[in-house]
């Protein structure tokens, strides 16, 4: 994994950020296994609030801090959205914890450092994976507006999220929903001109372009994973799950159909084209295998699901689709707030009112 140069890590910018120490708070219980740290769910023993503390692991950078960590700090202090998980604070401890086992080595950092995230219930994955669980149509509606909502913000302000999946899209139990794991972000310049690397993005949701080899991207390759997931959703389960990645761009082109310079003019140019490209007749089937979807979701999903990436459907335009504007309208988390119990009272007493004047007046 690549390392920072000391100055990258430039926490220093504001002075509050890293100068704690973890023992501000509480671990409860560990909530999550990412792929560079632990993360945990803990109270802060000041103010009681409860964070999610993430832990950066340092085992396998004997030399400096990861750059991953380093990318996600600085993505996350410049983004400020109520759809992009809220980075508090970074915080420290200066030695092993008693928690931690094996002799220091002579990494500095060792003793650990922290994200401090604000506290979300669940994940998209584990939430829909739980037995039973059925979202509704509003309920869709309602998480897919607001993941295009913070991505349309990411997006927006040049940052490419580069790993959109259900356990980077974070729910509360209001039904807000919020962007997290940032760990595969970065900036990108709007003519698109920079080389970056097409290793991005978990298999299932990685875009064909990609799949295909090219180093020349932007914000459409999120809108294909946000694609993914939409299908996922409705379908209630992943729809692209390849093995690797000739199997990947296989199940691709058997839904999505073959691509070729007719519908995705200068493909046949992207490196491993010739190599991967179909062997066998396709043609698309989107449309005819989710037939039983709602039309203005298939209308969406079709558009999100292009292959030419340069005609594929952006955030701001999918959050204009008619699917969010029809019945059932997606429900608002923040309707959810002020629906409390007081209020259902006021509203029902209200309703039985109405009811028996209307009663009475027609006796
Ligand atoms: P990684 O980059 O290692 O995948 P993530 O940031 O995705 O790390 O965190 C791993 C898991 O931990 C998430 O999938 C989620 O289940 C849980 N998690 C992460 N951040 C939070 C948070 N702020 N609140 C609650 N759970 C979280
Ligand atoms: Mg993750």
């Amino acid at each position: 994994m690549a390392i920072a140069a000391p100055e990258q890590l430039n926490i220093s910018e504001v002075p509050t950020w890293g100068s704690r120490g973890v023992d501000c708070f509480e671990k409860l219980e560990q909530i999550g296994e990412g792929t560079y740290g632990q993360v945990y769910m803990a109270r802060e023993i000041k103010t009681g609030e409860i964070v999610a503390l993430k832990k950066i692991r340092m085992d396998n950078e004997r030399e400096g801090f990861p750059i991953t960590a380093i990318r996600e700090i600085k993505i996350l202090k410049k983004l400020h959205h109520e759809n992009v998980i809220k980075l508090k604070e970074i915080v420290t401890s200066p030695g092993p914890e008693k928690d931690e086992q094996g002799p220091l080595d002579g990494n500095k950092y060792r003793g650990g450092i922290y994200m401090v995230f604000e506290y979300m219930d669940h994940d998209l994955t584990g939430l829909a994976d739980r037995p039973g669980m059925r979202f509704s149509v509003a309920q869709i509606k309602c998480y897919m507006r607001q993941l295009l909502t913070g991505l349309h913000y990411c997006h927006v302000n040049q940052v490419l999220h580069r790993d959109i999946k259900g356990s980077n899209l974070l729910i509360d139990n209001e039904g807000n929903l919020k962007l997290a794991d940032f760990g595969l972000a970065r900036s990108f310049s709007s003519d698109h001109n920079a080389n970056l690397t097409n290793r991005v993005i978990t298999l299932w949701y990685r875009p064909p372009e990609l799949l295909l080899g090219t180093t020349k991207y932007g914000p459409a390759v999120d809108m294909w994973s946000v694609g993914c997931i939409f299908a996922e959703l409705l379908h209630g389960k992943p729809i692209f799950p390849g093995k690797d990645e000739p199997e990947q761009l296989n199940k691709i082109f058997e839904l999505c159909g073959p691509p070729n310079e007719d519908i995705w003019p200068g493909v046949s140019k992207i490196p491993w084209y010739n190599n991967l490209k179909p062997s066998k007749p396709m043609k698309r089937r989107l449309r005819e295998v989710y037939r039983h979807f709602d039309r203005h979701a298939l209308d969406l999903l079709d558009k999100m699901l292009t292959l030419d990436p340069s005609q594929r459907i952006s955030a701001k335009d999918a959050l204009d689709a008619e699917y969010f504007w029809t019945d059932p309208l997606p429900c608002d988390p923040k309707r959810f707030k002020s629906l409390n119990p007081f209020c259902v009272i006021l509203y029902s007493k209200a309703v039985i009112l109405f009811w028996v004047m209307k009663k009475s007046f027609l006796n």
